[in-house]
């Protein structure tokens, strides 16, 4: 096989989290010794899927399209039963999900990416200025942010980093908490149970 198509798919596949060059390629390897038809419905599927994928403009999650009776809005925050006095703040859209199956029925932001402890710039590369921003345009009916990152370094300073970002322009009313213990050192957030995730909940602080 000609080495450019292999290089060209393999530069597709080395963007996706956690793939190295090598496992780029063999992916790249991979593809082109499948049926055609089942690229064909792979590259349909990913296509479909993506075009009716959307960010909400309020918690930055993505959201599939028709599923919100609000434009531009996903389904949670469009959910007027839903307590809007609270927002959970994550680093990745995965991590609601779990959320879901916790008694919590607040709201939620996604930052996007943790901020790691080696970097200068802090705000850079995360969407803690739009948090900022929301925290404002919402200070009437907010009461608490509530961080939720993993019990990782990276993930510890993504709390401390995002409290120093946020205090100083923070209305009285509303409070920063954390999760408190009861979820497991060094794992992703997305990978809790829902027992423990509800009990770091209760002892948030
Ligand atoms: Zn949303």
């Amino acid at each position: 096989m000609n080495n450019d198509t292999i290089e060209r798919l393999s530069k597709l596949f080395v963007r996706f989290p956690g793939i190295g060059e090598r496992q780029a390629k063999r992916f790249a390897y991979f593809i082109l010794a499948q049926q055609m038809s089942y690229v064909q419905a792979l590259a349909t599927a990913l296509v479909s899927a993506r075009s009716s994928a959307h960010t909400c403009t309020k918690c930055l999650r993505i959201f599939e399209t028709g599923i919100s009776n609000q434009p531009g809005l996903c389904e949670i925050c469009s959910d007027e039963s839903r307590d809007h006095s609270t927002i959970v703040v994550v680093e990745k859209g995965q991590d609601i999900e779990v959320f879901a199956r916790t008694e919590y029925h607040g709201l939620f932001f996604v930052l996007g990416s943790l901020i790691p402890i080696i970097q200068k710039n802090i705000i850079e590369g995360t969407h803690v200025a739009y948090l900022q921003t929301r925290i404002t345009q919402e200070k009437d009916t907010l009461k608490e942010i509530i961080l939720a990152f993993p019990l990782t370094p990276n993930g510890e300073h993504t709390d401390q980093a995002v409290r120093e970002i946020i205090s100083p322009t923070l209305p009285e009313n509303i409070a920063i908490t954390s999760l408190g213990r009861g979820l497991s050192t060094g794992a992703e957030l997305e990978y809790a149970d829902p027992a423990s995730l509800s009990a770091s909940l209760k002892k948030r602080e």
